[in-house]
């Protein structure tokens, strides 16, 4: 019989946070082991739970939510993400220009179908979060990696994105804060880029999905509300903030100039009307979630949780031989780099699956997140001081053991 093949689509897309070695990980714990997994950001499972009144919104409005709506989402959702984009600062958002989706993930999929050509290329970070280059292939186009620069604090490389479009690059991608990297972008790199994507006209998709996971005082700006002449796409969600990845929530906000842009927007409402809407019952959390108070302001205070694991995670890595780290001013992952003369790592997915076999602590490799040598690792630092000293631990060991190899 003839063999059941993928297709060819997927040759050039991959996931690796959901890789062979988290499905190692799983065979390992069906074995009886306790495996520490520090190789997602799933807030749920280490304990920080969503706001009580988000989890009774979506209770009391079960049994509304049995229909089908608008594909883009409910009325209140929407209104609550304009004055949210108000607040920021992003101008001229009515609610049709806000789209509701299955997370952002389900978002950045549909915008990428609506938008790409065989061959058509999107300038995407590296390191990025994969999905926006597997999105990127999986729709038929090409992902060119603009280079973050961890000599200057993982900021976006603006000569190097310069260089890298071409006549047919569509699209920047924008990850402030940014997972892997944990970077936050000044106001003068943003409007750097837009100033970019003005003269080449392309379109800006800013993922803001880390907004208010920020430490140290930070404050986070909104790409879109640094320029009103740019179209440029906004992505937040319940995921992150508002510790509900499972409630799979997200939305996104069409800003700047659109006249050009009615046969793409016309595209993006046929791919959204296909799944005919996003999951309902969650979305009646987004108006409480969004107004009033901001619960995660407790977790990112100077004592916060949220803070001081984070604080503890960075001095454990850099403290280590040959570990260095630009510490994260937001998001919940550390990215260190291991000095390839201590650590020469051929292969970092090999690395990571001894150290998950040897100290049973599950990570993710560098390369997975599109960086191109086999030299850093993302680490979460989610969970609870104990167990994250306890996961320091047993990296330190066998990180120690490595470099006497
Ligand atoms: N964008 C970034 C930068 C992320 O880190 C994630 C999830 O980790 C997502 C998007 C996907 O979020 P969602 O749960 O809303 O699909």
């Amino acid at each position: 019989m003839r063999a059941v093949k993928k297709s060819r689509k997927l040759d050039k897309v991959c996931y690796e946070i959901r890789g062979p070695a988290l499905a190692r990980a799983r065979q390992m714990e069906d074995d009886g082991q306790r495996i520490i997994k520090l190789n997602i950001g799933n807030l749920a499972v280490f304990g920080f739970d969503p706001p009580e009144e988000l989890v009774h919104d979506v209770i009391h409005n079960l049994p509304q939510a049995a229909g089908y709506i608008d594909s883009k989402g409910l009325f209140s959702a929407r209104k609550a993400v304009m004055h949210y984009s108000q607040q920021k600062g992003i101008k001229g958002v009515g609610v049709e220009d806000i789209y509701i989706g299955n997370g952002v993930s389900e978002l950045i999929l549909l915008s990428m179908n609506a938008l790409l050509d065989n061959g058509d290329e999107v300038l995407v970070p590296a390191p990025d979060y994969p999905l926006w280059t597997a999105a990127v292939s999986l729709s038929g186009g090409t992902a060119r990696h603009y280079l973050c620069d961890e000599a200057n604090g993982w900021l976006p490389d603006l000569d190097d994105i310069r260089a890298k479009i071409t006549d047919t690059t569509r699209a920047i991608v924008v990850i402030n804060p940014n997972n892997p990297t944990g970077a936050l972008y000044p106001d003068e790199t943003l409007l750097g880029i837009l100033q970019i994507a003005r003269e080449h006209q392309l379109i800006v998709y800013a993922d803001e999905i880390y907004d208010k996971m920020l430490y140290d005082g930070h404050r986070h700006t909104s790409l879109a509300s640094l320029a009103d002449d740019v179209f440029c796409i906004t992505f937040n969600g319940l995921s992150k903030n508002y510790r509900a990845c499972g409630y799979r929530s997200g939305w996104m906000i069409l800003s700047g100039d659109r006249r050009h842009a009615q046969d793409y927007i016309d595209g993006l409402n046929i791919v959204a009307s296909m799944r005919l809407c996003a999951n309902v019952p969650s979305q009646h959390a987004i108006q409480t979630a969004l107004g009033g108070y901001q619960s995660i302001d407790e977790l990112i205070a100077p004592n916060g949780r949220l803070t001081r694991q984070r604080d503890l995670a960075w001095e454990r890595l850099t403290a280590i031989p040959g570990v260095s780290c630009v510490k994260p001013q937001g998001t919940l992952y550390l990215f260190p780099r291991l000095d390839p003369k201590l650590y020469p790592i051929a292969d970092d997915q090999v690395f990571i699956t001894e150290l998950l076999e040897e100290e049973r602590v599950l990570l993710v490799q560098g390369t997975g997140f599109n960086w191109h040598t086999p030299d850093h690792l993302r680490v979460v630092f989610l969970p609870h001081l104990d167990e994250l000293e306890e996961a320091l631990d047993r990296i330190e060991r066998f990180f120690a053991g490595y470099r006497k190899r």
